[in-house]
């Protein structure tokens, strides 16, 4: 990663004074001065494996961001993928995976992106059926026919529809990997990214038991996965952290709270402090940042912002706060491809570490998810998962599996291929499929 001066830093520090002071932070005193005083980011003094992925080579600047493309139909599949077992958040349970897959074409090359906001709308206010809907009735329509001739520029279309990040992710996502098609080149080359493998982490729901929980952290530590995150939420919380730092002492642990919490649980986030975590994911409410900045003053443990963070605007300002040390980006979250490396960078420039999260996509998904964890400044293990993990059959050709690394660590390997190298299986889409809608250019 190439070096930065002190002075590259003083206009975001004044920005963030000013910014701190306007909504009464500055008052909060010497805690909030040495949680924000960051001079790099942050490893987990715990372990030396949390920073195993930092490029060899010299950071090369993005190539430009100019393909324009005449899109020439655009094809959406709002899919139902069965899981092989429930996956249990502090939301609830699913045990189908709701998808929105887009075909996009332009001139003789097509492309297929995913966007994957879960079957109901409790991760964020979208939903797979919602997510469709919009693009059906709105987005598609706005797009298809017209000249695009950069992400920016997509984005930029449909920026007077408010909100609606993962409908938007759909065809942003889409038409990075046709960009990247068009152009006979892997879609994590064309994103600017150095490397070609990261390291992924395990990660651990609710389970039946402690002692369930237990045994999975334990065989996933032999396998060699470098951390392991917890999903954490009233009544599998403290005691289960305990026990399960009691059994793995040197472990690289994380928690996710998935915005469960409340500044009021203050006390409880304190005593976390002495279980060596790596980072507390999303403690707080899902659209907060103010009270995610008096919540890190206050404790040592790094915060990792997610399902706050829906976009550019949103990461500035949880940077100038002080509301994270880490983020989790997810291209879906933020609107798709051209958003997440625009906060990748931003919180590079800022010293804030980021990883790639997922959601439950096919093997389409985390192709994407996966070109864009190869960027430089993402520099904890991933949440990506190889197919065999929540489907018998992936919707998604070929389905991801994982590698090993120099260690023997698991991780995923970027395609080398024109886009992304995966697409749903045609047989399997049409038994999946729930809804489709489909647009051409007049
Ligand atoms: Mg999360």
């Amino acid at each position: 990663m190439a070096e930065r001066s002190e002075f590259d830093h003083r206009p975001h520090e004044r920005r963030r004074a000013g910014f701190r002071q306007k909504v009464g932070l500055a008052a909060l005193g010497p805690p909030y001065e040495t949680a924000v005083n960051l001079q790099s980011p942050i490893p987990n003094p715990q372990s030396p494996t949390t920073n195993p992925q930092s490029p060899t080579t010299n950071h090369q600047p993005p190539t430009t961001n100019h393909y324009p493309m005449h899109l020439d139909s655009i094809d959406l599949f709002h899919v139902a993928m069965p899981l092989i077992s429930p996956w249990r958040t502090a939301y609830g349970e699913d045990a189908v995976a709701e998808s929105v897959l887009v075909r996009m074409r332009s001139g003789e090359h097509e492309a297929w992106g995913e966007s994957s906001p879960l079957a109901a709308p409790c991760y964020s206010a979208e939903w797979a059926g919602g997510v469709f809907a919009c693009l059906r009735d709105w987005l598609a329509p706005a797009l298809v026919g017209q000249w695009i001739e950069s992400g920016e520029d997509l984005q930029r279309r449909l920026a007077h529809f408010k909100g609606n990040f993962f409908a938007k992710a759909a065809l942003d996502n889409t038409w990075w990997v046709l960009a990247a098609k068009r152009r006979g080149v892997p879609l994590h080359r064309l994103l600017g990214a150095t490397r070609d493998a990261v390291d992924v982490g395990a990660d651990f729901g609710v389970l039946d038991s402690i002692d369930e929980l237990i045994r999975g952290v334990g065989l996933a530590l032999d396998d060699g996965f470098p951390r392991v995150k917890l999903k954490f939420r009233p009544g599998w919380d403290v005691s289960m952290l305990r026990a399960v730092r009691q059994e793995f002492p040197d472990a690289t642990l994380h928690i996710d709270c998935n915005s469960f919490y409340r500044i009021r649980q203050l006390d409880m986030f304190c005593r976390l402090d002495d279980f060596g975590l790596a980072m507390i994911e999303q403690p707080l409410a899902h659209d907060d940042l103010i009270d995610h900045a008096r919540l890190q003053a206050a404790i040592r443990t790094p915060i990792c912002l997610d399902e706050s963070i829906a976009s550019v605007e949103q990461a500035e300002q949880a940077i100038d706060l002080g509301s994270c040390r880490w983020m989790n980006i997810k291209p879906g979250r933020v609107g798709g491809l051209t958003n997440a490396v625009a906060i990748h960078n931003l919180c590079r420039e800022a010293k804030i570490g980021c990883w790639v999260g997922g959601m439950l996509e096919s093997a389409v998904g985390a192709r994407i998810n996966t070109a864009l964890a190869m960027l430089d400044n993402f520099i904890y293990p991933a949440d990506i998962f190889p197919s065999s993990r929540f489907y018998h059959d992936d919707l998604g050709r070929p389905p991801l599996e994982l590698s090993r690394g120099p260690r023997g660590q698991p991780q995923v390997v970027a395609a080398d291929l024109p886009g992304i190298g995966a697409e749903p299986d045609a047989e399997r889409l049409e038994k999946l499929c729930r809804q489709r809608a489909s647009f051409e250019s007049s």
